[in-house]
């Protein structure tokens, strides 16, 4: 008899922790795992505004999916673009354009977030996001590159858009990511002697009254000042009411001269999720506390993409978009799916929420670990510990490691590597946004594919 096939969508914190136990609690006969990924490798986002700055290369946040020969799960390269719930099956585009289509007996949809945008003229051309490592590496090469243009300008007017950028989004990622970008300039100006210093300005935006209200009044307030010190000019309150080439219009009525915007204002779920055409809430699929998808068989959703109930809360909180919740969800998810195939009750997802650590680069941080407040070094390495000993594999976190001794003993080179200089990195190019289908377009793909289908439904 053929295995049950369960198919995983997405190799995130979710996916990954879902497969890595799948592999472990179900021997090769019981089923075959399948993983869909664009990458050959688990991204450790939260460290990402670190490889932007220059702090860590990009290949020590990049987990490989292939470290162990003892991984038998089969990778898909490429994206899921569509999923038929009706026929159990699911579309995907390789890596070479392909589409095939897949048949699962049971879905895990792992496929995580992507920057959440507004229709604000502009944006779409001019803002970068900082989800992708891709993402990541193209900031630093173009903030590394406004220096080198500003300096070899004799263009006042020009000098003064290169050496202004603009951050919008006060949440953890983008006040980390202004945070560590400042350090990054504030580190390479001196190798300009031409630059003054003074005239290079970060601004962090947010139409919010506060920074990462979920740290609280007090640390907040910390954060804030530490950026403040650093010269970062932050405004509350305000948000961008248009976006050029050479200038960001702020709701405010500022225009600042800029070359640089980087959107990081929160984020939407993968729209993968809009193709199956069940319920969602804020865009999230709606799962049950256990992570099934109601009125479909077989379909799980978790991390980013879903809004899972958080039991720990209570009301109709749902868990918030952290790699914290989507690594237990991706443990929770594989348990239940060995329970269906074992025909044993399902669990429900409950976490507590661990809280919040906040990396602002060098000896600056603000953590909140269980309820504790803390700042300054305390704060940095509860952050940096935690996140070391969240990565996944040894290698990384020796590489990691060596990355922040490297860079605190020798600093930074400030290379600009020139990828892709001439293409400018748009979110709708770095997040593959249009990629997907419409539920009309999935089933038509799913019947003029079937006589292409990989194997007989099982089950
Ligand atoms: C800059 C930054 C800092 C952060 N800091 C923290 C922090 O300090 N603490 C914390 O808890 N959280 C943090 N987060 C949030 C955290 O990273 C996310 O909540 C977490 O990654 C969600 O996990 P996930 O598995 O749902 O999605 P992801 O980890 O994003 O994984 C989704 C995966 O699916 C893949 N994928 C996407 N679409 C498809 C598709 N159609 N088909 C197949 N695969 C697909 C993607 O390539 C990716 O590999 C941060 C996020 C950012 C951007």
């Amino acid at each position: 008899m053929a295995r049950p096939k369960i198919l995983v969508v997405g190799a995130g914190f979710a996916g990954v922790e879902c497969v890595r136990r799948l592999e472990r609690e179900l021997s090769a006969s019981e089923a075959e795992i399948v993983l869909v990924t664009p990458f050959s490798y688990q991204l450790y986002l939260p460290l990402l505004p670190q490889v932007a700055a220059g702090v860590l290369t990009p290949q020590s946040v990049a987990l490989s999916l292939r470290r162990s020969r003892r991984h038998r799960t089969r990778i898909i390269p490429g994206g899921a673009i569509g999923v038929d719930t009706a026929a159990k099956v699911c579309v995907i585009r390789d890596i070479t354009g392909d589409t095939v289509a897949q048949r699962y007996d049971f879905l895990v949809l792992a496929p995580g977030s992507v920057t959440r945008t507004f229709d604000i003229p502009g944006l779409a051309e001019q803002g970068r996001g900082m989800k992708t490592l891709a993402e990541a590496v193209y900031i630093r090469d173009h903030v590394i590159a406004q220096l080198d243009l500003a300096d070899a300008s004799h263009d006042e007017a020009e000098r003064a858009s290169r050496l202004q950028f603009v951050v919008v989004g006060g949440g953890y990622a983008g006040t980390e990511t202004a945070a560590c970008l400042q350090r990054l300039t504030a580190g390479a100006v001196r190798r300009y002697p031409r630059l003054d210093p003074g005239e290079i300005t970060w601004h962090l935006v947010d139409i919010a009254p506060r920074l990462m209200p979920e740290l609280g009044e007090r640390l907040g307030d910390v954060a804030l000042g530490i950026l403040r010190r650093r010269g970062i000019q932050v405004s509350l309150g305000v948000s961008v009411a248009e976006a050029g080439p050479e200038k960001v219009t702020l709701t405010d009525g500022r225009v600042l001269p800029c070359r640089t915007l980087i959107w990081t204002a929160g984020v939407a779920a993968s729209p993968l999720v809009a193709t199956l055409g069940t319920e969602t809430a804020r865009g999230r699929l709606v799962v049950r506390p256990d992570l099934t998808v109601p009125g479909v068989g077989g379909v799980f959703a978790l991390g980013d993409a879903a809004a899972v109930p958080d039991l720990a809360k209570g009301g109709d909180a749902v868990c918030p978009p952290t790699a914290q919740h989507a690594s237990r969800q991706g443990r929770r998810a594989a348990a239940n799916v060995v329970a269906v195939l074992r025909g044993a009750p399902l669990r429900p997802y409950t976490h507590k929420d661990l809280g919040l650590v906040v990396d602002l680069g060098g000896k600056d941080a603000v953590s909140k670990p269980l309820g504790i407040e803390l700042r300054g070094l305390p704060a940095q390495a509860v952050a940096r510990g935690y996140h070391w000993s969240a990565l996944r594999t040894n290698v990384a976190k020796i590489r990691v490691m060596t990355n922040w001794l490297l860079n605190a003993v020798a600093g930074d080179d400030f290379v600009r590597t020139g990828f892709l200089a001439r293409r400018p990195a748009t979110l709708r190019d770095a997040e593959f946004v249009d990629a997907y289908l419409t539920p009309e377009q999935v089933r038509e793909h799913t019947a003029s594919l079937r006589a292409g289908l990989d194997g007989p439904p099982t089950g």
